[in-house]
């Protein structure tokens, strides 16, 4: 499948992503040669309408976050094709490169690893503007101060260093830092992840408020599913370098047609203490993506397996309108599980 086919190709959508494969060599031997690849994404399709959220979410090492490094090329692609904004990104000269990460910007899970301890905040902030060559020192001086209040924090701040900071005031200043360059696409990575909870709602409202007032675009990479949930307006899940399931926000937690999507749902809490859900406990660990499993890559892992899994990969096919899902028995997933002998068992 392609990215033309989910969702229909428009003006609409701002990035398109088709196929795309990042692998990373493992070398060895005495000559360094390369004798495995990790495949860390492994033919990756969706796009992104202007203005809404997506959501992209899984366990640690599934690919999202090297998806998301490798739509910006701050990764080398190993195959695939980007489009943004009618651009092809991985075809794009450096010169047309410069201009295209003006407009598509990254937040990441620990801003502080981010910021040169030794500059203040206001020339971290303004560094974007200097690289472009965007506008005069004053002006600079202007838009930084501005973008501080706009992410809640005083203009005064500027002259402080990052150590001033706590983790949710650093996470708003690497939120300015993107912004300042008026982007259209911001790719998340993780942005709440290293925060408390009590801050982690304060920075995704700001979030949301951001992208009403500047028509943003969120890529919202995150492994915790309850925050890609408050945030987006469509979720596509990840597993072991693929996309399992794409569909709006709502279906896919009311109806997921992928067992593993079933799985994270099931471990979100509710804060409700009189309601219980039954918990879905997935046996083993997540394969190498070094040689993932044959067949649906999956299987390992999924009560639902059956021979047809083990041999064939399940293409990823709409289920229902919008409802994209790679899986040989979607129709089923919503089923009771087994009570024993699982790859999954309840809790
Ligand atoms: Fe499970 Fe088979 Fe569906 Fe894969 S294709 S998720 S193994 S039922």
């Amino acid at each position: 499948m392609t990215a033309s086919a989910q969702p229909k190709q428009s003006k609409d959508m701002l990035i398109e992503v088709d196929n795309l494969v990042k692998y990373f060599p493992i070398k060895g031997g005495l000559l360094r040669r390369t004798i495995a690849q990790v495949k860390a994404v492994d033919g990756v399709s969706f796009a992104v309408r202007r203005g809404e959220t997506l959501g992209l979410v899984g366990e640690s090492g599934c690919g999202k976050t090297t998806t998301g490094r490798t739509i910006l090329r701050l990764e080398q692609p190993t195959g695939g094709k980007v489009i943004f904004d009618g651009k092809d990104v991985f075809a794009a000269p450096s010169s047309q490169l410069k201009a295209l990460r003006r407009d598509m910007q990254i937040i990441f899970q620990d801003p502080y690893s981010s910021l040169d301890p030794r500059v203040t905040i206001g020339e971290s902030i303004a560094e974007g503007l200097v690289i472009h060559n965007l506008g005069s020192p004053k002006e600079r001086v202007a838009k930084v101060r501005q973008m501080l209040a706009k992410v809640g924090l005083h203009p005064s701040h500027m002259q402080r260093f990052p150590h001033e900071f706590s983790g949710g005031q650093r996470q708003r200043i690497g939120i300015a830092r993107a912004l300042v360059m008026e982007p259209k696409l911001i790719v998340c990575d993780e942005p709440v992840s290293a925060l408390d909870v009590s801050i982690q709602s304060q920075v995704l409202n700001l979030l949301r408020r951001l992208q009403g007032e500047f028509g943003l675009t969120y890529l919202f990479i995150a492994h915790n599913l309850s925050v890609v949930e408050h945030i987006s307006d469509r979720v596509g899940v990840m597993y072991l370098g693929k996309l399992v399931e794409l569909a709006d926000r709502e279906d896919l937690f009311r109806d997921p047609k992928h067992p593993y999507t079933r799985a994270l749902i099931s471990a979100i809490p509710i804060p409700d203490p009189t309601i219980r859900r039954e918990r879905i406990i997935l046996q083993g660990d997540v394969p190498s993506p070094v040689n993932p499993p044959s067949g649906c890559r999956f299987h390992p892992r999924c009560w639902l397996a059956r021979d047809i899994c083990r041999q064939v990969d399940p293409p990823f096919e709409e289920k229902a309108s919008g409802h994209w899902a790679a899986c040989h028995f979607s129709d089923k997933v919503e089923e009771p599980l087994p009570k024993s002998g699982a790859a999954a068992t309840l809790a």
